[in-house]
């Protein structure tokens, strides 16, 4: 198929709004590519060349690169492209004005394939090295000598992370039932399949190839992460049971970073919550499982905590995420010991397992782990008193953790992968009424600090994530509550994103002085969520206006393990708003 005909489809789907709409435009696309080229435009229409978890490097060029480009490929100065840009804030739409305006030659260039324009993307990604710029922009250059004006826009937003479509994974999922089992229905085998394969492009190229049977079959295999299940929240005891109940296996709920571990034989691979590999940054983990773990092949969760070498008590989380450094990790598994509590298993001797109830999987866990001081089981016990429950909640916190999660042990206790389901709740300390859980924001913009913040930032702007239409609008701007280190922590860590100008993906009525691409996420503390005209939040579902969330604060925590996408929804605050306003009834 040629790109030219993506192209098109990009932009069709663009200049409408409704998302039944998009999805069908992009159906008709995935059907004519068709099982050879399915996975590649099922790639390009996410952004990204190869899941995480494989470590390959990604498209991504800044956008001095990209001004450099579209200087050579439409033969015109850099400082033309630069001011075109800061009109349009488009570098897409300028390459596509600057490339119709110039003298090339369309005559002989070859039409691009798509198999084409993903494999030079992803050369472009792998050149490193000395020398390697020039590369790059060769190549680059390269190709937008054999593309057409529109080819070229979306080539560059491709490039720059700014294509904006209005379709997130689940609207690609949709798409893909419809253009190959022709309805709906199918896309629950789609989602299931994707979630214990983390690659969607692989999915839509065995759907498109082998059919939907063939979908259904695809396991959990070891060295692919699984999407992880999450847990809902809520605050009574007795709503809990309710919920999950009658019967609940409530587990400490620990405060470090979830792992997932992949073990075949002396190989172990381990995956963050992002399904990033972060076997490196914990050595002494995977030597913990070799030696502890008695199944030849299998996929476990826990969770990694630091802990005291010379009392054994956890040591608070911001010590873990030292071991987040890159350099001197074995100084840091000295400093920082660590131990992980093991609360599932999805995968064993060859054979998925999240199909199990909880309590098949709690007892299969329990026969493969070999405790010590580092490596044992979450602590829990199954009940169906709420009463004991709070008790149980209540040594947690009195023994320092942050406080429950009660599972459901019923027969349809199976591992959800990919979803937050009410099979598991949590509990927790912070919970109260109101907004009664701290939310996890992605910041987007900044606005300059005067006086004392002169040089730092005096406020920050944050989103939630719509998944629906996969942007981030925004719900608070947050400008105090920050200490000095946070301050100087804000501004070395966001200037890394700082963008030109607004990201498409960003949803803002309000005015920033500085634009991040929405990468970084950070806890924030609230009192409620208020209905307000200026976010944009939820904006067209609710009446009145958008979400915004009164008072917000910085609990001074990154959520390093969080993709931007696994940030807080749209969705969510809708439900909390809503079950603050039942509360208050
Ligand atoms: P939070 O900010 O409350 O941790 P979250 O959005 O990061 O929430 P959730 O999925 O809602 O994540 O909460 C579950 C998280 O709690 C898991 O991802 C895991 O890291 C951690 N955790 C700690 N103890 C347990 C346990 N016993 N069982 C499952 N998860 C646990």
């Amino acid at each position: 198929m040629i790109y030219e005909k993506l192209s098109n489809v990009y932009q069709e789907i663009e200049a409408i709004s409704g998302s039944l709409e998009k999805t069908r435009i992009l159906s008709e696309v995935l059907k004519e590519a068709g099982a050879s080229e399915v996975g590649r435009v099922v790639a390009l229409t996410m952004g990204k060349l190869h899941p995480d978890w494989m470590g390959e490097p990604e498209i991504g060029i800044a956008e001095k690169m990209a001004i450099q480009v579209v200087a050579t490929a439409a033969s015109t100065e850099e400082r033309a492209v630069k001011k075109s840009l800061r009109e349009t804030g488009d570098i897409g739409a300028v390459a596509e004005l600057l490339l119709a305006e110039s003298a090339q030659a369309t005559l002989f260039a070859e039409e691009l394939t798509i198999t084409h324009v993903y494999e030079t993307l992803d050369a472009v990604a792998k050149t490193t090295g000395k020398g390697s710029a020039k590369d790059k922009v060769a190549r680059l250059v390269g190709l937008l000598s054999d593309a057409s004006p529109v080819e070229a826009k979306y080539i560059l937003r491709t490039l720059t992370g700014q294509l904006r479509l209005g379709i997130g994974d689940m609207g690609i999922i949709d798409a893909l039932a419809l253009a190959f089992v022709g309805e709906k229905e199918a896309r629950k085998h789609i989602e299931r399949a994707f979630n214990v394969c983390s690659d969607l492009a692989r999915v839509a190229e065995v759907l498109a190839k082998d059919g939907l049977d063939s979908l259904k079959i695809i396991q959990a295999s070891v060295g692919r992460p699984i999407r992880m299940m999450a847990a809902k929240k809520l605050s009574e005891p007795v709503e809990i049971i309710e919920k999950a109940g009658p019967e609940v296996l409530v587990e400490y709920k620990y405060d470090g970073e979830r792992v997932q571990v992949h073990k075949n034989g002396e190989d172990v691979v381990l995956f963050s919550r992002r399904q990033e590999q972060i076997t490196e940054q914990y050595p002494d983990v995977v030597d913990l499982v070799r030696r502890q773990i008695e199944a030849d092949t299998c996929i476990l969760e826990g969770e990694c905590i630091a802990i005291d070498p010379t009392t054994g008590g956890t040591r608070p989380f911001q010590e873990l995420m030292r071991r987040r450094r890159k350099t001197d990790i074995d100084r840091m598994s000295e400093e920082v010991p660590v131990a992980i509590r093991f609360f599932d298993i999805l995968f064993h001797e060859g054979e998925d397992v999240t199909a199990l109830p909880m309590a098949e999987r709690r007892k299969l866990l329990e026969s493969v782990v070999q405790r010590s001081e580092r490596v044992s089981l979450t602590i829990g016990e199954v009940t169906k008193e709420p009463e004991r429950l709070m008790e149980v909640f209540r040594e947690a916190i009195d023994s320092g953790h942050e406080g429950v999660i009660a599972k459901a042990v019923h027969e349809g206790s199976a591992y959800q992968a990919g979803s937050r389901s009410w099979l598991w709740i949590k509990l927790k300390a912070s919970y109260q009424e109101g907004m009664a859980d701290s939310v996890d924001l992605v910041v987007v913009g900044a606005i300059h600090g005067r006086g004392k913040r002169a040089g730092l930032y005096g406020a920050i702007l944050a989103s939630a994530y719509d998944e629906d239409s996969d942007t981030f609008p925004t719900v608070c701007k947050i400008g105090t509550g920050f200490t000095d280190e946070m301050l100087v922590e804000l501004k070395e860590r966001l200037d890394r994103q700082t963008i030109g100008t607004k990201s498409p993906k960003v949803l803002s009525d309000v005015e920033a002085d500085v634009w991040f691409s929405p990468a970084e996420v950070i806890e924030v503390l609230g009192d409620e969520m208020t209905i307000s005209p200026t976010h944009s939040a939820g904006r067209g579902r609710l009446e009145g206006g958008g979400l915004a969330i009164r008072f917000p604060r910085f609990t001074g925590r990154w959520r390093e393990d969080k993709d931007p996408k696994q940030a807080t929804t749209v969705e969510d605050l809708i439900e909390i708003y809503e079950r603050q306003r039942g509360r208050g009834q």
